[in-house]
């Protein structure tokens, strides 16, 4: 598995766009499970993190980039 380090607080590109036209999705909760809220409508959604990892493209933005 490819090693994509991804953070609370990061938005991330998913392979699939949300219904609503935006691909940005921010990292809201992090656990055995990750929920993800999209930055277009706010509608989020809770994903096994197993399934989160498939589904990630990549991290557009790091929630701790000035490392
Ligand atoms: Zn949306």
């Amino acid at each position: 598995m490819p090693n994509k380090a991804f953070q609370l607080g990061d938005i991330v590109q998913m392979k699939k766009a949300h219904p609503c036209g935006t691909n940005a999705w921010k990292v809201i909760r992090m656990g055995m499970d990750i929920r993800i809220k999209c930055t277009g409508c706010e509608h989020s959604v809770l994903l096994p993190r197993k399934r989160f990892e498939q589904k990630l493209k990549k991290v557009l933005v790091s929630a701790q980039e000035e490392i």
